[in-house]
């Protein structure tokens, strides 16, 4: 096999045992790597009904074949498990020299199951696994125990880590790396948490088997400078992701006091522009030169690593109006070890809950201190903290009182940062994401606001599903980062190109297409499966906030979505995906796919 090792590295942390597996070439072929592999792995290996915070949940860092081999952007591995925080699959990806790493010591993929008698760390190096102890680093924040560890091995090691809030079992943790690159928002930090594990550290000195070693050095030396000639190269260096903050506050999007507003009038202390004043440097994945890390001092003089979905769910949708402050609760989170995004929408629940009377914690919209103080009980699960631990869903089944409609989340995952009461295609986007409300398999809102926005028409689920075939399924199965295809433009040839080097195979966009309709189908399957009788179109449709109570501010005060439309274009999209009437994959579908055998483990209802 060429481009991938051929070998992932099975992890039992109850037995202390790790064991080398080789896989099948066709596994790579099928399934191409990163959310593939994942999503392939948690199909055959689970349970139904596996309790996802229990030693029988299978966590896994998987890498793809473009991982390790000094490409623009590929740094990055895929974080999965099935959820604690919703129940299906979960995933997220994060840069970091882990993923290298585990590419050099010779694997594409660690799978880890079991749970640890103590805290542990897991040591790779090459062909070599040890589990140390890992008393001495428990309760601290994931910062700290990247520090410690990187003084003691080496300083090109990849370390992964999770703070107090994977620790504590904290719904919605995350693992960190690098001090800032988070990952995995449904909860893959607490799975880390349960096993026991503060963190994986992980040295590999092979090389990775290419098909074309001289074509690959070539294409990478020319890939970087691809990138430089992009004219939207140098804005992005200085504002990455940040210039979104002023265009959601253009158009409407900006998550607002729990998604009610989408406008801010602070939005100026939290834009893009004010955030480069305050700037101190850049920072990002392993092997890329667009690093979209924006880097400032917080109001404790301390390092926060800012872009526009953290800014704005720590900001604008909890009223804090103040840079310096949100870099502080941002710098807080990625400590802890909080999804962000997470965050942001809990509290935001909170605030609400608050003003409404539901509980009877008076937490006040903006009110910096006693959010710092509200962040480290959910770390902790003390007080109305650990109500709000368990993610915003379950929060509002426990508080009632009609929170449910404002309960901001799809399938139990918090939504990402952009208000949708005006932007139906996108709202479907967060409705029918593979992991919950997330934003990363199709950012269509920008598409969208041109394409003209209160359409509910076929066009818009044509290129919902084309965006996340390519974005949810090619882009998480390589693995590599979408930002040079998607904001600097860079052409989807080159990695082709680069595909071709790494496997020696012509990987077409029907190839790809079809491997990604592979992996969204199996994803889908596993949603169904694990939620069983529970599960229902319902599940597919966001929050009723944005469909019952129109904006309320701004120049599209009093927008709202229309719910027997979106049904339709649901509809519309389910005929597209080859899904019946409930959001389920047709036997047909699967067959096509080469999934037949998965058809006996669903309910095709
Ligand atoms: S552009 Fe940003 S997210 Fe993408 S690889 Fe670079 S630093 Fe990472």
């Amino acid at each position: 096999m060429q481009g991938w090792t051929g070998f992932f590295l099975n992890i039992d942390l109850t037995k202390s045992k790790a064991t080398p597996e080789p896989y099948d070439e066709s596994l790579a072929l099928n399934f191409l790597g990163g959310r593939g592999f994942a999503a392939k792995i948690l199909w055959d290996t689970l349970k139904q009904g596996t309790d996802p915070l229990s030693p029988e949940n299978k966590l896994i860092f998987a890498t793809g074949p473009l991982t390790g081999i000094g490409l623009p952007n590929s740094g990055k591995l895929v974080i999965a498990s099935k959820s604690p925080l919703t129940g299906g699959y979960g995933d997220g990806n994060s840069g970091s020299w882990a993923a290298v790493n585990i590419r050099k010591a010779g694997y594409d993929a660690l799978v880890i199951e079991g749970k640890a008698s103590k805290p542990v760390i897991l040591h790779i190096k090459d062909k070599m696994c040890e589990f140390l102890d890992a008393s001495y680093l428990w309760g601290t924040s994931s910062f700290e125990a990247e520090d410690q560890l990187r003084k003691k091995h080496s300083k090109l090691v990849g370390i992964i880590s999770i703070g107090p809030a994977g620790e504590n079992l904290v719904k919605f943790a995350t693992v960190v790396s690098q001090k800032g690159r988070s990952g995995g928002r449904p909860g893959m930090g607490a799975v880390m948490g349960s096993k026991n594990l503060k963190a994986v550290v992980v040295e590999g000195t092979m090389s990775i088997p290419l098909a074309n070693p001289d074509e690959m050095k070539r294409l990478s030396v020319d890939g970087y400078k691809e990138l430089l000639t992009k004219p939207l190269y140098s804005f992005w260096k200085r504002q990455g992701t940040m210039s979104t903050v002023e265009w959601s506050q253009e158009n409407s999007c900006l998550p607002t006091f729990n998604f009610r507003q989408g406008v801010f009038n602070k939005a100026e202390g939290i834009s893009g522009f004010t955030m480069e004043k305050m700037k101190v440097s850049n920072r990002g994945c392993p092997q890329c030169n667009m690093t979209c890390g924006n880097v400032v001092k917080d109001s404790e003089g301390k390092d926060s690593e800012l872009d526009y979905e953290n800014v704005v769910m720590l900001s604008s949708n909890i009223g804090i109006g103040n840079l310096s402050q949100v870099a502080t609760l941002n710098r807080l989170a990625d400590e802890f070890g909080f999804d962000s995004i997470s965050l942001g929408g809990v509290l935001g629940f909170a605030m609400e809950a608050s003003e409404k009377g539901l509980i009877s914690e008076k937490i006040n919209w903006g009110d910096f201190e006693e959010i710092k103080k509200l962040i480290i009980d959910i770390a902790y699960k003390r007080g109305l903290g650990a109500l709000l631990a368990e993610g915003v869903r379950a929060a509002s089944e426990t508080i009632g009182g009609g929170s449910i409609d404002w309960a901001m989340h799809v399938k139990g995952l918090e939504i990402s940062a952009y208000d949708c009461h005006i932007a139906p295609g996108m709202a479907l986007a967060y409705g029918t994401s593979s992991i919950g409300a997330h934003h990363k398999d199709a950012w269509i809102i920008t598409w969208e606001t041109k394409a003209g926005r209160e359409n509910y028409d076929q066009s818009k689920v044509d290129h919902l599903v084309k965006t996340q075939l390519l974005r949810g399924g090619t882009f998480e199965a390589l693995t590599v980062c979408r930002f040079p295809y998607n904001s600097l433009g860079l052409e989807f040839e080159w990695y082709r190109k680069y595909l071709r080097a790494s496997t020696g195979q012509d990987f077409s966009m029907e190839r790809l297409n079809q491997i990604s309709e592979r992996i969204l189908n199996l994803i889908r399957a596993f949603w169904v499966r694990e939620y069983n009788e529970k599960w229902s179109r319902n599940l597919d449709v966001p929050p009723r906030r944005w469909f019952k109570e129109p904006l309320t501010e701004g120049p599209m005060k009093g927008s709202v979505l229309n719910l027997e439309k979106y049904n339709t274009m649901l509809d519309a999209y389910y005929e597209t995906r080859g899904w019946n009437k409930n959001g389920v994959p047709k036997i047909e579908t699967l067959e096509k796919l080469g999934l037949a055998d998965v058809t006996s483990q669903l309910k095709l209802r």
